[in-house]
């Protein structure tokens, strides 16, 4: 298939998929049908038409619009090689229900009740029926991510692992050395907030807190006054628009704020077409975590609407994901910013509260450098019957926090997204003091900071993470600026 067809099918795959997508999360549509979609694509989906990138790659030189193509062409791959396996999961999650002493609760409800129960007894009920049902679809689990193993096989690569890091160009080794740095560096400091934490709000040490434990923690319910959900909309309208933003980007995005019974009660982002059709869906529920996530998606939505249409689809859909989740990550971490706290969220005296969120945020860290080193056994040559103990061991040290070996592959991210996210994480604190020192502390007020961020957002993911740093800095991508504003607010 020539590349220009390759690409045409490509975005309209990415069409179809998002369509599929906002449909099935929003409540408008009962079941996700992937598999379908896959079956309409299958000319996308094979070994040939990826061999027959790498041959072009080798005949003449590697560019980057190629490579970013043959990144996307090995995840769909995958993505096809599974999509009944997936669609199976995805059926099973939806009609499962669990039974806490007489009471039947839907299985995916499971997390929301889960985290807003206070008493701990019926919270490790809830978690061990969670538990039972992870368990019995961990073979379905267990036989796509073989699947997907073999094809670093098919292809010639030692292991999976060696797979994503040559596509993606991303070395897993070097950033492996980051994020053992960064759990030794915060070892210290977060053993010790989070013992003081656990004791004041649950009563009990840091030996005893299990997952059904910190879920309840880190849901932070006493600052709900906060953020009340009648709020969010006319809050975030009115620091984008003293950026001189519009929310709506000329129509660009459209926000879905109906109710419906079956919509997810998380908000969400819909792609449909970049950068002129981007749905964002929303059914504010008020709480920290829901501002957080409506921002984290108003930042992946303003990133795509204001992506240059001229560029070719490579570099408006595919590419390097820490970049977009890096603009996504910038506005959910106004939630930690004490001058958007003390004008945007009212609270005259945020130390308290951010104490615990920045304790909230370096278990996240701490949680996610974990799960990336998990993923590096999972995908490289440890054998599978000592993984389930891996798992438990290295995220339990991490967060200090007991992780059952029944979520070794219900926790992962597919194709190492942790590593983007951790990426993301680093360039978003650079984004921010590059704005700091433009615009000041106020930037999220300051009229000036739209124009920036629209050059920003402009590129699309036309650069990767490190070249997106060049321009806002002249630091290397490390954890330093992070761990600099976790230890300001530890010491208050
Ligand atoms: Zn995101």
């Amino acid at each position: 298939m020539e590349m220009d067809k390759v690409s045409r099918r490509a975005e309209s795959f990415f069409h179809a998929i998002s369509e599929e997508y906002y449909l099935s999360s929003s409540g408008l549509k009962e079941e996700s049908n992937l598999s379908e979609i896959y079956d309409e694509y299958q000319d996308l989906c094979s070994k040939d038409i990826i061999n027959s990138l790498i041959e072009q790659n080798s005949a003449n030189g590697a560019d980057r619009q190629r490579s970013q193509m043959l990144e996307f062409l090995h995840s769909l791959y995958q993505g096809f090689l599974t999509r009944k396996g997936s669609d199976e999961l995805l059926r099973l999650e939806a009609t499962s229900t669990l039974n806490i002493a007489g009471e039947v609760i839907p299985y995916r409800q499971a997390p929301v009740i889960l985290k807003n129960e206070s008493n701990r007894e019926k919270r490790k009920l809830i978690q061990e029926a969670v538990h039972e049902i992870v368990e019995r679809d961990n073979p379905k689990r267990l036989e796509m991510l073989q699947t997907v193993h073999r094809t670093a096989d098919e292809f010639g690569y030692e292991n999976y692992s060696e797979l994503v890091e040559d596509v993606s160009g991303i070395n897993l080794t070097d950033f492996l050395v980051l994020c053992e740095e960064f759990l030794s560096k915060t070892e210290d400091m977060y053993t010790d907030v989070a013992t003081w934490a656990f004791r004041k709000h649950l009563n009990i040490s840091l030996e005893e807190a299990t997952t059904y434990d910190s879920t309840y923690l880190f849901r932070m319910t006493e600052f709900d006054d906060y953020f009340p959900a009648a709020d969010l909309l006319p809050r975030v309208d009115k620091f984008i628009s003293s950026m001189g933003l519009d929310m709506k980007v000329g129509g660009n995005i459209t926000f879905d704020t109906e109710s419906r019974p079956l919509k997810s009660s998380r908000a969400f982002c819909a792609p449909i077409s970049v950068p002129d059709r981007i749905m964002l869906v929303i059914m504010p529920q008020g709480g920290l975590s829901d501002y957080q996530s409506f921002m984290h998606e108003l930042g992946h939505a303003m990133h795509y609407a204001h992506t240059d249409h001229t560029l070719p689809m490579e570099f408006r859909y595919l590419g390097d994901n820490s970049v977009t989740e890096s603009f996504a990550m910038l506005f959910d971490h106004l939630t930690l910013n004490a001058n958007w706290l003390k004008k945007i969220a009212e609270m005259t005296d945020p130390k308290n509260y951010l104490l615990m969120a920045n304790l909230l945020e370096l278990y996240m860290l701490r949680r996610y450098c974990a799960k990336f080193i998990y993923e590096k056994e999972l995908h490289g040559n440890t054998d599978i019957a000592d993984i389930p103990d891996a798992y438990s061991s290295i995220l339990t040290e991490a967060t200090k926090i007991d992780c059952k070996p029944v979520n070794y592959l219900n926790d992962v991210d597919s194709e190492f997204y942790c590593v983007r996210y951790l990426r993301a994480w680093m360039l978003q604190s650079l984004h921010n003091s590059y704005l700091i020192e433009e615009f000041g502390e106020d930037w999220f007020l300051n009229p000036e900071t739209g124009g920036k961020l629209k050059e920003l957002w402009h590129y699309g993911q036309k650069l990767n993470a490190e070249e997106m740093v060049k321009i806002v800095s002249t630091e290397k991508m490390n954890f330093n600026n992070l761990i600099g504003s976790i230890k300001e607010a530890f010491n208050g």
